[in-house]
């Protein structure tokens, strides 16, 4: 088997203090997942409502699961008894069933807003202007079961390590930006998630507080 356990350590021993580790599971089974927990890492997250449930249901109760993909709003309701946070809300419209969901369950979930700053036309996301848009409207300011806790973002996938830093800093000054108008006084607002295996290293040098790792710990994934 691959050296999840060695892996892992490695990982956690290039991160500087304060940044924590999601650790990305998709794709691979769940005693992968129990070799990193058994190392201590209590933090994974999936992109697949049907995967994230299944593991969710056969693995230790004391895992924060994450869900880190696109969410269709249809897959709300089936995820929102058990996750701790969803990473990637990127319309008002999710938010409002993510919201309308939890209330029913009597749960509140820890939210992050996708910013689209990369290039590639591919991703989802927000744009700056979207964000502002959504923040300026006011409607989160009534949810009692959503809790938006920051941003997060994925770089463009090239090899310059410039054009990636760039992103990472707009995010940065971003999140500044919002903080200050929307959340000044809020203290849960606070997580900058971004930084993958490729890049994990260049977005803790612009103030990540979240990396989201998957191959580096786990190694390639089999789809
Ligand atoms: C798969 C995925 C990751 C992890 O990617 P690696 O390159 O394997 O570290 C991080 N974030 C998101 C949103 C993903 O979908």
């Amino acid at each position: 088997m691959y050296d999840v356990k060695q892996h892992l350590r490695q990982v956690c021993d290039a991160l500087p203090q304060g940044v924590r580790l999601v650790a990305i599971s998709k794709y691979h089974p769940a005693e992968e997942i129990m070799a990193a927990y058994d190392e201590g890492q209590r933090i994974f997250g999936e992109s697949h409502e049907q995967e994230i449930r299944l593991k969710h249901e056969s693995l230790p109760k004391d895992i924060e699961w994450h869900f880190i993909g696109h969410l269709q709003t249809n897959k709300v309701k089936y995820i929102v008894p058990y996750i701790t946070m969803i990473e990637a809300v990127d319309s008002l419209r999710l938010l409002r069933e993510i919201e309308k969901q939890a209330s029913k369950v009597g749960r509140t979930i820890k939210v992050l807003l996708e910013l689209h700053i990369a290039e590639e036309a591919t991703k989802y996301g927000l744009t700056t202007a979207d964000c502002l848009q959504l923040l300026d409207d006011g409607e989160w300011r009534q949810m009692q079961h959503v809790q938006i806790c920051g941003l997060m973002m994925m770089a463009s996938n090239v090899d310059d390590e410039e054009q990636i830093a760039a992103e990472f800093e707009t995010a940065a000054r971003f999140f500044d930006e919002v903080k200050a108008r929307y959340f000044a006084d809020d203290d849960a607002f606070c997580e900058r998630s971004w930084g993958m295996s490729d890049d994990y290293p260049i977005a803790v040098r612009h103030r990540s507080t979240m990396v989201r790792i998957g191959t580096a710990i786990f190694g390639p994934r089999v789809y």
